[in-house]
């Protein structure tokens, strides 16, 4: 088995990854770390878990060291462009760890903190910049910093960042950084428009791939609810108290809405069920983004609802599902969501809730990832449910199963909270038992199909702009995420 000392990384490299416990290396730092030793440019498809972020920054540390240069004025020796705050400063506290004994200095600017703070504490320069390619060019165009000295240049999550209207700053920033720089360019997929921006940016990449392009992870059991518009939060709801069995043990759910507008509304009608939810999104400052996050991490909140900017990169272990609200315009962007689960080795469980209106984005889903997404029935009495008639009072306390927290494993033996102790209460799905990547077998398929209402429902009630999008993440304004 290959061991990061087989790579030709410095000492002080690998005794900062002796302290992070690492043992070996991931096959993308397998494959990515000697290329980018030797200088090469790299074009890395890697999805965020693969362990990426160690795979170009361990190299670029070395190579830093070994060029030996002063930190520059107003300037950075390699920058880091991320497209969102919380990816940025993941990959900063990353950066300071394996840099630690390199002597490296490692800053981070994103928006929506103080611009007067970034500008002082670039004044000096700094080895590391990590950035947000907004605030970035906010800095550049206030000449309180400058390109001219990148040594290293990394573009990670270039498909989000492309997602988030950033070409043009992408574009403005490839002028701006010298020719001679080596260049790392990740992406998770590769649309034309990734590869159009990689033959500006690499020349002539070494190319590692660790997950097969647009394919979904094999670990990840894809299931699908056909539900109207307006019965979505009902379902939700259903499920999160354990009214209605689905795959998997529900330990950490990650949701996601395509506004930020509809993730605080499921947070609110959540809390209002007694389920505690925590929103990440565009509106919210950093401060409440980071905690909402930290809380999530700690297993203080199980129910984390998200936009697709806010969770893009952020690396959080232990989600068991992910369920889709509202499905992603985009089917690459289904692929980013669902990745948020099966990490570190793990299964996991993602959900679609599809309403009529979404059917076309279903449709693109499966025929970009080439997965079959299991359709599975609505309870027996929702329509009774979402029409008030049915049992619609939340499971009393203690026998919720996401708001009764699951901080910390329970013991072995220890009873799980259940629901009402009929067939709907067990959390554990029994045909998933030590089964990796199996379906959970017999399900009927059938059930309600499609949820069917005639005439009935608010068919597209909400319909996010699926289109403009605030290409400026620091801003945390624009845009609907
Ligand atoms: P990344 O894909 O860079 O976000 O990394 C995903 C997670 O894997 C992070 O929590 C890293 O700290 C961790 N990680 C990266 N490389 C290794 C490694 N070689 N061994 C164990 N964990 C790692």
């Amino acid at each position: 088995m290959t061991q990061f000392s087989d790579l030709g990384l410095s000492q002080p490299v690998l005794q900062a990854l002796d302290l992070k416990g690492y043992s070996t290396p991931t096959p993308i730092q397998e494959q990515a770390i000697p290329p980018v030793l030797e200088g090469r440019d790299l074009l890395g498809i890697a999805q965020t878990g693969t362990g990426k972020t160690a795979a170009f920054m361990l190299p670029a540390i070395d190579r830093l060291r070994a060029s030996d240069n002063n930190i520059p004025f107003k300037s950075c020796r390699m920058l880091v462009l991320a497209p969102t705050r919380e990816l940025a400063m993941q990959i900063a506290a990353s950066a300071k760890d394996y840099g630690a004994l390199a002597g490296l200095k490692v800053q981070s600017i994103v928006g929506g903190t103080s611009v007067n703070k970034d500008r002082n504490k670039l004044h000096r320069g700094t080895d590391i910049l990590i950035a947000t390619p907004g605030r970035l060019l906010d800095l550049i165009d206030q000449k309180a910093f400058n390109l001219g000295s990148v040594e290293v240049l990394v573009l990670d999550e270039a498909d989000q960042m492309l997602d988030l209207g950033f070409i043009h700053a992408l574009r403005t920033i490839n002028k701006l950084v010298p020719d001679n720089r080596q260049t790392l360019f990740f992406s998770a997929t590769m649309p034309k428009s990734i590869k159009e921006l990689v033959s500006g940016y690499c020349k002539n990449p070494v190319q590692v791939s660790v997950t097969p392009e647009s394919t979904t992870a094999e670990r990840i059991e894809q299931f699908l609810f056909m539900v109207q518009q307006d019965e979505k939060q009902a379902l939700l709801e259903m499920i999160l108290s354990g009214r209605h069995e689905t795959p998997g043990e529900l330990e950490r759910i990650l949701i996601f809405t395509r506004t930020k507008h509809g993730a605080d509304r499921v947070v609110k009608k959540l809390s209002q069920r007694g389920i505690q939810a925590n929103a990440i999104h565009g509106n919210k400052s950093q401060p409440q983004r980071q905690r909402a996050l930290d809380e999530f991490r700690r297993g203080k909140t199980n129910v984390l609802i998200a936009t697709d900017v806010a969770a893009r990169g952020i690396d959080i272990p232990g989600v068991s599902h992910v369920i889709n609200y509202e499905l992603p315009n985009v089917p690459e962007q289904y692929v980013h969501r669902i990745g948020r689960t099966a990490r570190a080795g793990k299964d996991g469980v993602a959900i679609a809730f599809c309403a009529e209106d979404e059917r076309a984005y279903l449709k693109d889903i499966q025929k970009t990832t080439g997965a079959e997404l299991d359709r599975l029935p609505l309870p027996d009495n929702f329509r009774a449910v979402v029409e008030g008639v049915g049992p619609t009072k939340p499971a009393p306390r203690g026998q919720n199963r996401v708001s009764s927290k699951r901080i910390k494993p329970r013991p072995t033996g220890a009873s799980k909270p259940r629901g009402e102790g009929g067939k709907n209460s067990g959390v554990k799905h029994p045909d998933r038992k030590g089964k990796p990547g199996g379906k959970p077998g017999g399900r009927p398929g059938g059930g309600r199909p499609g949820g069917g209402r005639p005439g009935g429902g608010r068919p597209g009630g909400r319909r996010g702009g699926g289109g403009g999008r605030g290409g400026n993440q620091g801003g945390g304004g624009g845009g609907q995420r």
